[in-house]
């Protein structure tokens, strides 16, 4: 089974852009119950899967949109987590030079982030996204959709842009939730790594890996 993982800070470490009330709702309402109800699914189906990784790539070709979803949505919150800091940061060196490269520099991709996040019609997640060629991309998905599935992709950081992530503080003031979100809390130090791992080929962040359930030991 998995475990809801812990904020790697704590739960007002983010404000103002995230109040201390949105991120424990996020966290321990919202985020705990994809986790719960991914446990019960695969209960359920009687799987012990070795990653959350391999739960995701495999349910999402068949016929388990349940087991998807919520093993989609409980990994890409526990990325959103390790992808924000509560130090404000810049990106610099390599991460900095393939802004520079395939957006413009930092504003063309705040500009095309907050403009794609706008646009994204109802629930899902702006990514910021590399290729093994270090080519990076603005792009959204629509609910749990992640970038697990997507060959050759590897995220290094991503919003949530469900309701639930915003409403609180910002109403329904999508825009200045994203601007923001990505003022101040890209963790771009995690960008960057990901950013490597994505050009050496090496393997990204992953979800931290599953506990054994009592009746599996
Ligand atoms: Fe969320």
């Amino acid at each position: 089974m998995f475990t809801l993982p812990d904020l790697p800070y704590r739960y007002d470490a983010l404000k103002p852009a995230i109040s201390e009330k949105t991120l424990r709702l996020h966290h321990d309402k919202h985020h705990a119950a994809y986790v719960k109800t991914l446990n019960e699914v695969l209960e359920k189906l009687g799987k012990t899967p070795a990653s959350l990784e391999e739960v995701i790539v495999e349910s999402a070709k068949g016929p388990e949109r349940r087991l998807y979803n919520h093993g989609a949505q409980a990994w890409n919150h526990a990325f959103f987590w390790v992808a924000m800091s509560p130090s404000r940061q810049q990106p610099t060196q390599d991460l900095a030079a393939a802004i520079e490269a395939s957006l413009g520099g930092l504003a063309g991709l705040r500009d095309a982030f907050v403009k794609k996040g706008l646009a994204h019609f109802g629930s899902g997640w702006v990514w910021l996204t590399a290729d093994a060629a270090g080519a990076l991309q603005v792009t959204t998905t629509h609910d749990a959709h992640d970038m697990l599935t997507e060959e050759g992709i590897t995220p290094l950081t991503v919003c949530d842009i469900w309701e639930h992530a915003y409403y609180l503080d910002y109403q329904n003031g999508r825009k200045r939730y994203l601007e923001a979100w990505f003022d101040a809390l890209p963790n771009w130090e995690f960008a960057a790594s990901q950013l490597e791992a994505a050009k050496a080929g090496r393997a990204p962040w992953r979800h931290p890996a599953p506990i054994a359930a009592a009746r599996a030991a």
